[in-house]
């Protein structure tokens, strides 16, 4: 097992080519906003497809927050989507171990598909507000510390503001 190379880049993550890209979706698997909405629609109706799917069979109550599943990812530059639920922030939870979690667990179905490049986005900073220098320190040490076959982890970040955070982590 080689070392993971974990890179970064600014930039949207449906424009990437990798062998999974994972995607912050909400525990429905049904789409919404931020990545998720942007992976649905750049991916085109077989990613919707295979997650209703998923809901109709294994994940009837939908994905748990920490797990990760993945499907087709249609027409994205990419042979997968790892779908990935991330905790909503709590200032009176400690919930890093969930967002660890959707790091690790998106790795052990990267490692299920024999991926080896996979890209990304900063979990849970979105709408779910999670401080941005936690979430970065969480994904890098998570991601550093997980053993994995994959060859390059690729952190894409949207906005300025989060690249430069990620930056000073791993620049
Ligand atoms: P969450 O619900 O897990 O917070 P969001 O999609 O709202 O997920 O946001 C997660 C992160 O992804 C945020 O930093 C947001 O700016 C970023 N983001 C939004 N759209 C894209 C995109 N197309 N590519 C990469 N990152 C994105």
């Amino acid at each position: 097992m080689t070392t993971v190379t974990i890179t970064f880049v600014q930039g949207d993550i449906t424009r990437q080519s990798a062998d999974a890209i994972v995607n912050a979706a909400n525990s429905s698997l049904l789409g919404g906003g931020g990545v998720d909405g942007a992976i649905h629609r750049r991916g085109g109706p077989a990613i919707l497809e295979a997650c209703r799917a998923l809901r109709a069979s294994r994940y009837g109550k939908g994905l748990a927050t920490g797990q990760a599943v993945a499907t087709t990812a249609g027409e994205l530059d990419a042979r997968w989507v790892i779908h990935t639920v991330g905790p909503v922030w709590s200032a009176s939870e400690d919930r890093s171990g969930l967002l660890a979690s959707c790091y690790r667990e998106s790795l052990r179905v990267a490692d299920e598909l024999g991926a080896r490049t996979v890209a990304f986005p900063a979990i849970s900073t979105g709408v779910y507000r999670y401080p941005k220098e936690d979430a970065a320190r969480i994904a890098v040490e998570t991601v550093r510390g997980t053993p994995t076959a994959v060859e390059e982890v690729r952190f894409v970040l949207f906005d300025e503001e989060t690249y430069e955070v990620f930056a000073r982590r791993l620049g």
